[in-house]
């Protein structure tokens, strides 16, 4: 038995017999429940603690590695040696808060976006006690017996014991970017961990084909879980956006670092004192820098990240958040993510018949009536004819998915479509599990996209003992381009009419129906297992069978959503392509009058010009390999379209990891596809995408909003600043005194607008153009507008009460309280409460929103606000002075004139865009 500190280096050289024997296992039946209970007792639970990538201490250290904040600790010192060490200290610890805020924002930010990716865990297929269950991945234990299939995440370390054409991609583990072919044969001692190609380890992905393994390593005791650094889980914040700040933030230093020497040199070359031009310097540069910025950013793209987990869409990459703020084209698959994936054969073809199929969802209720030659005339029928039963059959047999009874109601375990044919069956008296029964299966290709079929070989009871017989279902083009026979209303078989099945095919897909073939061939009975060439040719054409999938309701207000925000939609669907037209007709998903459709064989038959522009105006894509998705995604990207693509299958992660936004179904779908994805959809709806792109349209009108609310205090302050030390007189603010009001009263005071909902026609306008610079013209000239007048509320207030009063640090305290005062208003009228206030007093209508935010956000500023002037601690730290209550009066007036400012600034340039 192994114990927890052995390795599982010895695994590939034991038999499989003898690794079955080590653990215990039974390669059948697999462990009992009794004894999965006993080893996770002693092994734990199969999951890796997260590793921190950095320390925390670090990680805060680095939060005073930005050029803004070096500049201030820079100053700090000179102030220090200059011997005013209070003013040091203050500079300092108002940095300190600063860092302090952003690491713990930031370490919220990454804890929600990890939790939430944990949130959607992975399954094992495991053999337990004689029955194939799923798990989670988590509760499994060393001996359990695992199965895997194309697109698992190989969930513990596993010695295989069979495999069919089993191809896993190791590059996590070892580098090697093309999938390894898996055998099972043992392997030297001395084989290295890439060439162990027996085993499958944690971590890596099936990309192809099946196998089955005995757990030997779980959690730490694993591969990955000795190297641990691989799975370093931990993510990433940096956004193109944050990039942005960051440039931005490094060209202003610049400029500031210029303004200030220019400024202290100008001085000096006047005469003034040292001390007052090194004063001025200092609180210019103070003054130019949005120290509040950077935590306003994480904290808005961490709020849009957990808005979005509420409407069902879970943000793996955060630079996600802001690409979706600027989607034009959302490439969605069909079933499942626009429909509803709740199937139900509704036509059948077989042997000349046509016949309807009454009922609904995957009871048994129904009826099979055969369709007469006047429309809509059906008759009911007594007995089967050979055929449709034979067509029924095989959509039973080939089919790995069963229908269960749960509160009254049948479900599926499994794949819909399947289930869709048990009902179907079920309906004309035929059971699945005895059907099983009569004609054990031999043997089975599952299905896959890339083929777009599913075979079966079993025994065939019933006729002879020893014969053998394969049923195989899939797409039309599969299935007829392999058969060479059909048979007749009397079961006699002749040579296959394709184009007359063709029209069939096209008048039920033309309905919207999911038009699936069937088909058989009788092989000898030497035949024990099934491979992809022994269904190359000559099958016997059984018939057809088409179900409808009704379309989301929801999907296609969501998709009317789209269309109105500029966004492009685009179907992509494996299915056929008169299916997915008329699917796309009924959900609107259209560019002008009518539904441009192309197949993938069409796709690939054009040139590069050709495809792009078809690209660019289709708007369904039908029977779609995988592959060319990623042509899609290629083609729309070089027209500059920002692009967000669904996809569930294996072969669709290059295609994900290629699109802006690449989204996988959190519930059903490949591992290998959520893992390339940027977004899981909980429910697997196209409509939660919809609710994404709004969301991230909000981040980042409310990053615009903080910006247009920050920007200009900068702004008039630096205007202040430096005019006041050109002209020489006494500086109306004073450095440690900007500290203040860039950092305590502006994030105080900006957060809230992070909380703000989105403004009502939001979807209403184009995307934004993801080229389109940080601070758009009419943003700057907002900024300018109300930095002026922030500069003359400033100079104006300082100047009046330093000659009235003669008192220059309540002058000062004065000219701050009455910048605070003013800017009340002007948060007021950039807000989604402001925008309420307004809208209630003009029409009545009671829009208000996020009121409690904005409300604590004031609130609290002004609390801090009266310490700052009235608490004898903060007037020995920040030079400032109690005021008098005729003097706070006099401070409120500055707010009257900024409403009509702040009015016309909205009209410049209005926060709702
Ligand atoms: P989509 O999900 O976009 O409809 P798929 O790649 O899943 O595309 O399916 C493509 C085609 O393969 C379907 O139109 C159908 O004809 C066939 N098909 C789908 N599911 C199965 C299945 N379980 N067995 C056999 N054939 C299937
Ligand atoms: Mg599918």
């Amino acid at each position: 038995m192994q114990t927890k500190s052995s390795s599982s280096h010895l695994y590939h050289e034991l038999s499989d017999l003898e690794v079955l024997k080590t653990f215990n296992s039974d390669v059948e039946k697999g462990l009992t429940a009794e004894e999965v209970a006993r080893r996770l007792e002693q092994y734990g639970f199969n999951e890796l603690e997260i590793k921190q990538g950095k320390p925390a201490w670090l990680r805060l250290l680095l939060q005073f590695h930005q050029p803004l904040l070096y500049i201030l600790l820079i100053a700090g010192a000179i102030k220090a040696l200059l011997g005013s060490w209070t003013n040091a200290g203050v500079i300092w610890g108002v940095t300190m808060i600063n860092a302090a805020i952003g690491f713990i924002q930031e370490s919220k930010a990454e804890e929600a976006i990890a939790s939430l990716s944990k949130a959607v865990t992975t399954e094992a297929t495991v053999i337990r006690d004689n029955s194939t269950i799923e798990i989670p991945s988590r509760d499994l234990v060393p001996g359990d017996i695992v199965l895997l299939v194309s697109g698992d995440k190989v969930p513990g370390d596993l010695r295989l014991l069979r495999v069919r054409n089993l191809q896993i991609d190791e590059s996590a583990l070892t580098g090697e970017s093309l999938p390894v072919t898996k055998s099972v044969s043992p392997l030297p001692a001395e084989t290295t961990l890439a060439e162990r190609t027996n085993m499958a380890y944690t971590g890596s992905f099936v990309t192809f084909g099946q196998g089955k393994g005995i757990v030997v390593a779980t959690s730490e005791a694993t591969e990955v879980g000795k190297i641990s650094q691989s799975l370093d889980q931990r993510v990433n914040l940096n956004t193109p956006l944050t990039r942005k700040f960051t440039k931005f933030s490094q060209t202003l230093v610049y400029v500031i670092l210029a303004l200030a020497t220019l400024t202290f040199t100008i001085g000096i070359g006047q005469g003034e004192s040292w001390v007052y031009m090194f004063e001025a310097a200092v609180a210019l540069a103070v003054s130019a820098i949005p120290e509040g910025l950077p935590a306003v950013v994480t904290i808005t793209l961490a709020i849009g990240v957990n808005r979005m987990a509420k409407r069902n869409a879970i943000i793996r990459k955060l630079s996600a958040v802001e690409a979706l703020g600027s989607a034009t084209v959302i490439c969605s698959d069909k079933t499942g993510t626009l429909t509803e994936n709740q199937m139900t054969v509704q036509s059948i073809y077989a042997g000349e018949e046509q016949y309807s199929v009454s009922g609904g969802g995957y009871s048994p209720k129904g009826e099979i009536s055969c369709d007469l030659q006047e429309p809509h005339s059906h008759q009911s029928i007594d007995t089967l004819s050979p055929v449709l039963e034979d067509c029924l059959k095989a959509g039973l047999l080939c089919n790995d998915s069963h229908l269960e009874a749960r509160h009254a109601d049948w479900m599926v375990v499994g794949d819909p479509t399947e289930g869709a044919l048990i009902a179907a069956g079920a309906k004309a008296g035929l059971s699945q599990a005895a059907l099983n029964n009569a004609m054990p299966r031999l043997d089975v290709i599952p299905f896959e996209s890339e083929f777009q079929y599913m075979a079966t070989l079993h025994r065939d009871g019933e006729e002879s003992q020893s014969e053998r017989v394969i049923y195989v279902k899939g797409s039309v083009e599969a299935i007829l381009s392999r058969s060479q026979y059909q048979l007749q209303h009397d079961g006699q078989r002749v040579r296959i009419d394709r184009a007359f099945i063709e029209d069939k095919v096209e008048r039920m897909a033309e309905q919207g129906l999911r038009v699936l073939a069937f088909a058989k061939k009788e092989v000898n009975r030497y035949q024990h297992s099934l491979n992809h060439e022994d269904i190359e040719s000559e099958l016997i054409f059984l018939g057809l069978q088409g179900m409808i999938d009704p379309p989301r309701p929801e999907a296609i207000a969501a998709i009317d959503n789209c269309q109105s925000a500029g966004i492009r939609v685009k179907m992509i669907t494996g299915d056929h392509l008169a299916t997915a037209k008329a699917i796309a007709q009924r959900m609107g998903i259209q560019l002008g009058e009518k539904v441009l459709a192309f197949s993938g064989q069409q796709l690939s038959q054009m040139d590069t010009a050709t495809l792009v522009k078809t690209v660019e105006e289709g708007s369904v894509f039908a029977r779609v390999a995988p592959a060319q998705k990623l042509q899609l995604v290629e083609a729309l990207q070089s027209q500059g379209e920002i692009v967000a693509m669904t996809g569930d299958g294996v072969n669709d992660a290059p295609a994900l990891k290629q699109a802006d936004i690449g989204i996988a179904m959190g519930k059903g779908g490949t591992d290998v596809a959520r893992d390339a994805a940027d977004m899981l959809l909980t429910d697997d709806n196209f409509a939660s995408i919809e609710a994404a792109v709004e969301e991230g349209r909000t981040v980042y009108q409310n990053l615009r909003k903080a910006i247009a609310f920050l920007l200009p205090v900068n702004g008039g302050e630096s205007m202040t600043i430096l005019i006041s030390a050109l002209l020489a007189r006494d500086l109306p603010i004073l450095s440690l005194q900007v500290l203040w009001l860039n950092m305590i009263n502006s994030v105080t005071m900006t957060v809230p607008l992070a909380f703000e909902p989105k403004t009502p026609g939001l979807m209403q306008k184009p995307p934004r153009d993801p080229q389109q610079p940080l601070l758009t013209k009419r943003l700057l000239r907002r900024i300018l507008l109300i930095s002026l007048f922030n500069w003359m509320l400033i100079f104006g207030i300082f100047e009046w009460a330093n000659t009235t009063t003669g008192n220059i640090a309540i002058a000062r305290t004065m000219a701050i309280q009455a910048l605070v005062a003013a800017r009340i208003v002007y948060l007021l009228s950039i807000s989604s409460l402001g925008m309420g206030l307004v809208s209630r007093f003009r029409s009545h209508s009671t829009l208000i929103t996020n009121t409690p935010m904005i409300v604590i956000g004031i609130a609290t500023a002004i609390i801090l606000q009266i310490l700052f002037s009235q608490w004898g601690l903060m007037n020995s730290l920040f030079n400032t002075a109690p005021l008098n209550g005729h003097q706070w009066l006099i401070c409120l007036l500055p707010m009257l004139p900024m409403i009509p400012v702040a009015f016309f600034a909205n009209c410049l340039d209005s926060p709702q865009s």
